[in-house]
């Protein structure tokens, strides 16, 4: 649920994978096929306010069978009904403020050309960017640069009959939409988690109304049965309201609130059903249709277990209300879709590490009695996306981990996916950026990142998930680490698992594997890592601050404590040219015994439980920023004018009809993202401005 300024968000439960922004910068795709695609696919499309609107591509669709294309163009469908439902949750007034927006493109005859316009027009696209009102990333309202009475201009010359009106004269229409848009201090934060004050009244999100956190922490309280081995989630899948001074859930369901999506969704996956690859996916995608129809949530329970044993598919698609962030008190799922297919190469390369998975903990520098005997990985894979909608765009995850209720996991495992075509697209945008030559020590750096950075972050990535948080045991009667750790737990595991992705990144077993070319490509990792966790993080900062968010704190936490280590044998070395600090590994091996050394020491704080030795390798290591360092490096940052936040352009799937009879599905990347916006709206508008 924490919050920060971090370049790529994602989706997942248990474990977050980011991507971090400075890898993201030094990456590129060395690989042939990728070489290609630069030439042919630009991936840039758009770039305003802090944003920058990029494309990817679906490699591998056209390997589908027809039978293949036909259900992923149902689940395409499927999750672009939804679409309305995530600006609705988000907060109550976003579809009547994109409904105006749409009037105004469509009808307004005025001169568009015009410099308030213009500004219009930003404030438009960063709506259609961020699914309302709210900032995608910060959750704070942003407020149009074109002025009230622009606005008001601009509403009156569109027609009347498309505007949201909802039996309003125009100017009582215009006078509501005043503080909601213009008023930075009304409603303005889509969850507020503060300390000391009701969040759930607090927060501006349309997942409660007219209640109390305490009311509603006693309607669930009351639901709740203790030492429930299976605990139902509840409030996923409603609005909380209070009619007529009862506490009631307004379900999400086909015939409940948001009725005309839900609908819709379910006519797209009942044909998806009918072409399903084989029997589990065929009973997943029921079991989805028939928790849409009756919003039972121990239908969704039932629906993820049987998805996480649907792994043969080629196909797969997450579907839903999943994701809580924007809920204060993490119970609400915010709608989203991710249809994907099963990238085969990249897959390999992840399932091989998985199989040598036992390799890995025998041979790690923790000690003996901290090892697991038997090592059980996580079902990982790599998938290509072919459509995101809802909280997954348009900033998207560049992994998922799911599903997110505990007891499934545990004892029906979780799937761990990584969105290839997504990270290679921030690959290629990534090695065109200015930032790694900015924050590079020399060219040998830079060319090594060039060649392998990609390769290396994939690999990283990987481990981490499939090697990292698998590997380790808790000794007997020690408590989980959320009870023992507290709140430094997530950092230490984060950090935890980066450590076993560092440490095998430069073993030679990788090259006897087969999955890395060279120790090169693992030195090019240690590069990043520690030009990141050093350095080049920092730029998500503002002046001031100190390190909160886990994932970044882990970072640095990992490479201070190498630097600090290894002073006295110099194995990392900050240098000063003409007022600009960089950091140099100069020796990797050194630099591998270390990270050895802190995971052998996370791991036993981990499995001992040591509060106290916790605390202080966090607090000495992971949260202090060097101010003065911090001003340096974001003035070198702001002068680079790189986009703090990305998204992306979602393909199009299209029919080729014969008959009544699908009989082929083509892709089509379209280039302009606020057409792409206003003709998604034009197809998939199925609910009222106010649900
Ligand atoms: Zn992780």
């Amino acid at each position: 649920m924490k919050i920060n300024k971090i370049i790529l968000t994602m989706a997942a439960s248990t474990c977050l994978v980011f991507l971090s922004y400075a890898q993201n910068q030094a990456q590129k795709m060395t690989d042939k096929k990728s070489v290609n695609t630069v030439h042919k696919f630009e991936v840039e499309a758009d770039r305003f306010a802090d944003l920058q609107v990029l494309r990817y591509q679906i490699e591998g669709f056209d390997e589908l069978t027809a039978k293949q294309k036909e259900l992923a163009y149902y689940l395409f469908e499927a999750a672009n009904s939804g679409r309305d439902i995530i600006y609705d949750q988000k907060y109550k007034y976003n579809l009547t403020i994109r409904k105006t927006i749409e009037a105004i493109f469509n009808t307004y005859m005025g001169n568009k050309k015009d410099a308030q316009f213009q500004k219009f027009e930003t404030y438009a696209k960063r709506v259609f960017f961020s699914n309302g009102i709210h900032h995608h990333y910060s959750n704070l309202k942003f407020i149009p640069e074109c002025t009230y009475d622009f606005f008001k201009v601009l509403v009156q010359g569109s027609d009347y009959r498309l505007l949201p009106l909802n039996g309003k004269s125009i100017d009582d229409f215009l006078l509501d939409l005043k503080p909601i848009m213009y008023d930075p201090k009304f409603e303005n934060k889509i969850v507020d988690l503060a300390s000391g004050i009701d969040n759930v009244k607090a927060s501006s999100n349309n997942f409660y109304e007219g209640i109390t956190q305490k009311e509603v922490e006693d309607y669930y309280d009351a639901k709740m049965t203790k030492d429930d081995t299976q605990p139902i989630s509840w409030g996923l899948n409603s609005k909380m309201v209070k009619e007529n001074g009862v506490v009631t859930e307004k379900v999400w369901k086909v015939g409940g609130m948001y009725s005309r999506s839900m609908e819709q969704m379910v006519y797209w996956l009942k044909k998806a059903v009918n072409v399903a690859e084989n029997d589990q996916q065929k009973l997943t995608l029921s079991l989805l249709v028939e928790y849409f129809k009756t919003g039972d949530l121990k239908k969704w329970d039932e629906y993820n277990i049987a998805w996480v044993s649907d792994v043969n598919s080629r196909l797969d698609v997450v579907n839903g209300f999943i994701e809580v962030y924007d809920d204060a008190i993490g119970k609400r799922g915010a709608f989203e879709s991710v249809v994907s297919l099963k990238d085969m190469i990249a897959t390999k390369r992840i399932e091989a590490v998985a199989k040598e998975a036992q390799w890995f903990e025998d041979n790690s520098p923790i000690a003996d009695e901290h090892k697991k005997k038997e090592v059980k990985g996580i079902t990982a894979k790599v998938i290509t996306v072919i459509q995101e909608s809802g909280a997954s765009a348009q900033s998207t995850p560049i992994g998922i981990n799911l599903p997110n209720a505990n007891w499934i996991r545990q004892q029906h495992g979780s799937k761990s996916v990584s969105l290839s075509n997504i990270v290679h697209s921030y690959n290629i945008v990534g090695a065109k950026s200015p930032m790694l030559k900015e924050f590079a020590e020399n060219e040998k750096q830079i060319e090594r990142a060039k060649k392998y950075g990609s390769l290396a972050g994939d690999l990283h990535t990987d481990m981490h998930e499939v090697i990292g948080h698998a590997s380790g045991q808790i000794n007997k009667g020690i408590g989980d680490p959320d009870q023992t750790l507290k709140n430094y737990a997530s950092t230490l595991e984060e950090a935890r698992a980066d450590l076993v992705a560092l440490y095998y990144v430069l073993d030679q077993k990788l090259v006897d594997m087969g999955v890395m070319p060279s120790i090169d490509c693992g030195k090019a990792e240690y590069d990043g890592y520690i030009m990141n966790g050093l350095i080049t993080q920092l730029t998500r900062l503002n002046i001031g601050e100190n390190l909160e968010e886990a994932h970044m704190r882990n970072r640095q936490l990992n490479a201070k404590w190498a630097y600090e280590m290894g002073k006295k044998d110099n194995v990392i070395s900050f240098i000063k040219r003409n007022g600009k600090t960089y950091v140099k590994v100069n020796d990797y091996n050194k630099l591998r015994d270390l990270f050895g050394q802190l995971l052998k020491e996370i791991q036993r704080i981990k499995s001992e439980g040591d509060f106290k030795a916790a605390t202080e390798l966090v607090e000495n290591y992971g949260v202090k920023v060097d101010q003065t360092l911090l001003k340096e490096v974001k003035s070198r940052f702001n002068k680079l004018n790189v986009a703090a936040y990305k998204g992306f352009i979602q393909p199009k799937l299209v029919p080729v009809m014969n008959g009544e009879t699908i009989v082929d599905v083509k892709v089509e990347y379209p280039t302009d993202f606020l057409k792409t916006q206003l003709e998604l709206s034009k197809k998939y508008s199925f609910l009222p401005a106010i649900n």
